[in-house]
């Protein structure tokens, strides 16, 4: 087992990372930029190490620091957590070359699971179903064609994209160029690479994806669905777990989950995420790394998924097979944040003043506030993720609303009310959810006074 591990990320998820060392007996050692000297995960590790200034640029995402903390603090991995450079497969490659261990996939499949073009070539190749669109990247003559072929409303999409950026629908013919011209300049500022490709929009879907592992021995299971419609402009708000879908379905979309695994060699954690509608899904992508919403699917399996990545990456067997692995109930997870719903979701950073986390049977808080913490304008303004675990999904509700109403965050603005109404809303009781949902709903769910 790794003895010494570098946590390169910040916030609640280099926290979260922090105690299953803990748990393990591996030292730990954080990196903070200089917005950061007094957060949490700093205080929490072993060690830390101050690897630059507070943009993300000259810290969380300046590769040479961060492989030269691992060193100097004799550290044999790094784990990059989520965002950052979780997914540069640059970084995982620079890890490697410098004989230090990256938690996650060998740099190989990072490269061809982040160009979402070149994955969707493979997991056609693995069987797995895909929405209709072009095969790789296209020009604009060859989009404009193939947009008549699978008919309006198409989606252009950046090869290199995420976060919803470089996404454009299109839903006639005469706004096909000029679309066409956005999507490839926000790609290009946004990855520096133009490459776009050309999906059939798929109205309504549902967002649900598989947590999967591999390891490299050539084993792979599988650790259930999430279901991730609740989404805000391509960003996930709410996430459950289980999905709750058809049985045949769900088998269906396990086989093809495990089929990508193996086809690609996947080694550790992964997501295969997928839109589904009218009892068909289709790959959109998979995340080559821990996800935000892990938490729902340790809740109703019982397996620490930060444990197995570093047990993985240490070169053990993956300690489970899929026999043992067995669903408990339901689980949801609230990402909060520090931002004002009814300013158009506008970050609000802050000091904390008053923090009271609610605790009860099933709930739990990740999060890396506590009194007097400063919440940076720098990163994201995720706060904390607050999670329920019930006996059935609406046990999960009501625990979460009771959770909810206890949570008390002051000195920012959050999105606490914001999410009651979305587990008081009669459309989301009876899960009658799609990724259009907070579109739909937005009005009603911004209704409520602070
Ligand atoms: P990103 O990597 O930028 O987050 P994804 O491919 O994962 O992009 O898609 C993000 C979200 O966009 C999905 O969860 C889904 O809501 C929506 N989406 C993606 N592809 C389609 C599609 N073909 N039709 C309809 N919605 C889609």
């Amino acid at each position: 087992m790794i003895q010494r591990l570098l946590v390169a990320n910040r916030g609640e998820i280099a926290v979260r990372i922090i105690r299953t060392c803990k748990k393990l007996g591996i030292e730990s050692v954080a990196v903070y930029s200089e917005a950061d000297a007094d957060a949490l995960h700093v205080h929490l590790a072993d060690q830390a190490v101050c690897i630059g200034k507070a943009p993300a640029s000259k810290s969380y995402l300046n590769q040479e620091n961060i492989i030269s903390a691992a060193i100097g603090t004799n550290c044999e991995a790094i784990h990059p957590g989520f965002g950052f450079l979780s997914e540069d497969a640059s970084f995982a490659a620079l890890v490697e070359s410098c004989g230090l261990t990256f938690i996650g996939p060998r740099s190989s499949v990072i490269e061809s699971m982040g160009d979402k073009s070149r994955a969707k070539q493979l997991m056609k190749e693995a069987n797995v179903p895909l929405v209709p669109g072009s095969s790789g990247e296209v020009s604009l003559e060859e989009g404009k064609q193939l947009a008549e072929d699978i008919g309006y409303p198409i989606l252009i999409k950046a090869s290199a994209g995420g976060g919803g950026r470089g996404m454009r629908i299109v839903k006639r013919r005469d706004q096909f160029e000029q679309q066409f011209d956005a999507a490839k300049q926000e790609a290009q500022a946004a990855f520096s690479s133009d490459g776009v490709y050309i999906e059939k929009f798929v109205e309504n879907p549902r967002h649900i994806e598989v947590q999967v592992l591999g390891d490299k021995y050539g084993n792979a299971v599988h650790v259930g669905t999430r279901d991730c419609s609740i989404q805000r402009r391509n960003q996930k708000v709410l996430e459950e777990a289980p999905a709750n879908i058809d049985a045949s379905l769900e088998a269906q979309m396990y086989e093809a989950s495990l089929n990508a695994v193996k086809a690609v060699g996947y080694e550790n954690a992964g997501t295969i995420e997928y839109i589904v509608s009218d009892d068909a899904f289709y790959f959109i992508e998979m995340n080559t790394r821990i996800q935000v919403e892990h938490p729902i699917s340790e809740m109703i399996s019982g397996i620490d998924l930060i444990e197995e990545q570093l047990c993985i990456a240490s070169g053990e067997a993956i300690r489970h097979t899929q026999e043992d692995i067995t669903f408990n109930g339901h689980a949801i997870e609230l990402r909060i944040n520090a931002e004002d719903p009814k300013q158009d979701f506008r970050p609000s950073p802050g000091t904390i003043g008053l923090l009271h986390i609610p605790q009860g049977l099933g709930i739990r808080f990740d999060s890396p506030v506590y009194p007097g913490y400063q919440v940076p304008p720098h990163y994201d303004s995720m706060i904390g993720k607050l999670i329920a675990h019930g006996y059935s999904r609406d046990d999960a509700i009501a625990k979460l609303r009771a959770a909810l109403e206890e949570l008390i965050v002051s000195g920012v603005t959050t999105n606490q009310f914001f999410h009651m109404m979305i587990l008081m809303n009669p459309s989301f009781i009876k899960g009658n959810v799609s990724t259009a949902y907070i579109e739909n709903q937005l009005e009603a769910l911004l209704d409520y006074e602070t």
